[in-house]
């Protein structure tokens, strides 16, 4: 049976990459009827970080992609945090140095400091494996009683594995087929420290294999532990999951891995939520006023695609076409002004009712309260101009409130003989019992033509007084909506 995980360390906010890992992760496991499980990793526990935890559930929860099992929910497997399964790591690191697969190492961090520095004054890079141990004459070549006797004497140590030598391993990845990985260029890295931890690597396979893990989805960055961790498999005799490693999500102008810092000088957000520390407040999706679901659709197709044109894709849309094998070895451009179309697109899918409800929020806050059939029309005639409903006050402020200014470069339109006009037109107005967009149309386009007055000369300075600007959606029905008394005050203030 399929069972994925999504597998954070909680040493910050969830950057957008670690969304799409979550996302293609669920896709995969709804696809094939399988499970999606989170572990939070956090062993590392210099890099722990208050909240950011609570802060991945939230997100996910609010993406709508939240796990099957997970801390607190489901827990088959559990505990599903790393650092209430503490105890249980120990006696793995003690299996492999029981085989020979891993060794205890006592070295400090000065020591290999050296090592480091004298290679790079040579030119070299310093792997730390057990062939350069042995020429190094570090204080490897010691017996189990010396070894012991450090130990009990409380000399710090860690557990390293133990890298075979001259081998080439062919391992597959399902995303970017067979890769080949020469044993002789892998440091032995460490497994277990004397602090009681595991590191991720340890920890990270002894629990994928003990929750019985199918698949091993991430990111492109774990790519050069895919040897350490098959080898690991194979030292404790296990069998390894398959491995799909999902491409780099790139910056939106030049090359590399997008960053926190592209989003900050962009003015976008690379955060499903809001994250706040004493630096200051890094915005997110949900509070830059995102449709959960046009996050998700964009995600989905950072690295995917159906292999058609399209592009708008509901959650349970994606789950039925979703294929790992259509996933992309090649980075994945972040495009910001693709993320607001999506947007964009979701915001046309909602009803007018449930936007006029979302905007009288907005309304409310700067004590503005609109009869809400009036919200309504005023919504549906704006909407095709915004990406999202924060966008609607600055589209529509003229029906709520008169305009204070008017665009200097439309007041050209504004001859001599225009405050007469609209004198006029004022008349015409009062005289209208029906006071709607296409009875005022028929009424004051008729009175032009008897009167043989140019339309620009009416319909120009007359958008001007209601809107202050050039712009906005058909004029007749902005003047309903704005009513027959507040038109006329308003054209009477332009005039003055
Ligand atoms: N804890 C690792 C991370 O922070 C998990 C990597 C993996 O999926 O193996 O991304």
């Amino acid at each position: 049976p399929v069972r994925v995980r999504f597998a954070p360390s909680p040493t910050g906010p969830l950057h957008i990459g670690g969304v799409r890992t979550a996302l293609f992760n669920y896709l995969f496991a709804k696809k094939n009827n399988g499970v999606f499980y989170l572990r939070i990793e956090d062993t590392d526990q210099n890099r722990f970080v208050p909240g950011a935890e609570q802060y991945i559930f939230e997100a996910l929860e609010w993406l709508g992609i939240a796990p099957s099992e997970t801390v607190d929910r489901n827990e088959k497997f559990g505990p599903y945090r790393q650092s209430e399964r503490k105890t249980l790591y120990k006696q793995y690191a003690d299996q492999l140095i029981n085989s020979g697969w891993a060794y205890y190492a006592f070295d400090t961090a000065d020591a290999l400091d050296l090592h480091r520095k004298q290679h790079e004054e040579q030119g070299k890079t310093f792997i730390y494996n057990w062939h350069n141990r042995e020429k190094l004459d570090t204080s490897l070549v010691i017996s189990l009683e010396e070894t012991n006797r450090r130990i009990a004497a409380g000399e710090d140590f860690v557990i390293r594995f133990k890298t075979p030598v001259n081998e080439v391993l062919e391992l597959k990845d399902i995303i970017r087929g067979d890769i080949k990985f020469d044993t002789n260029l892998l440091d032995d890295k460490v497994l277990f420290k004397s602090d009681g931890m595991p590191t991720y690597h340890l920890a990270n396979i002894v629990d994928d294999h003990l929750m019985e893990t199918s698949h091993v989805i991430r990111g492109e960055e774990w790519l050069p532990s895919l040897p350490l961790h098959h080898l690991l498999y194979k030292a404790f005799g296990w069998e390894a999951p398959e491995f799909a490693h999902l491409p780099l999500i790139l910056k939106p102008i030049g090359n590399g891995k997008l960053s926190k810092r592209d989003g900050d000088k962009m003015g976008f957000p690379v955060f499903p939520l809001e994250w706040k520390t004493e630096e200051g407040i890094s915005s997110g999706y949900r509070e830059t006023g995102y449709f959960p679901e046009a996050v998700i659709n964009f995600l989905a197709l950072l690295g995917w695609n159906d292999g058609t044109d399209q592009e708008i894709f509901s959650l349970e849309e994606l789950v039925e076409k979703f294929d790992l094998n259509r996933v992309h070895k090649a980075g994945a451009k972040f495009d910001p002004e693709k993320n607001k179309w999506f947007n964009h697109q979701y915001l046309q899918k909602q009803s007018d009712e449930e936007l006029a409800e979302s905007f009288s929020s907005i309304l409310n806050e700067k004590g503005i309260s609109v009869e809400n059939n009036k919200l309504i029309k005023v919504v549906s005639s704006i909407k095709e101009r915004a990406n999202f409903v924060s966008d609607f006050w600055e589209l529509a402020d003229y029906f709520f409130v008169a305009p204070t200014s008017y665009d200097e470069k439309a007041s050209k339109n504004w001859k001599e003989e225009t405050p007469a006009l609209m004198k006029q037109v004022i008349e015409v107005l009062e005289s209208i019992e029906d006071f709607t967009s296409l009875k005022i149309e028929t009424i004051l386009k008729d009175w032009m033509t008897t009167n043989e007055i140019g339309t620009g000369k009416v319909m120009q300075p007359l958008r001007l007084s209601l809107v202050g600007a050039l712009k906005g959606p058909h004029l007749f029905d902005i003047i309903e909506l704005i009513g027959k008394e507040e038109t006329v005050k308003r054209i009477l203030k332009a005039i003055e």
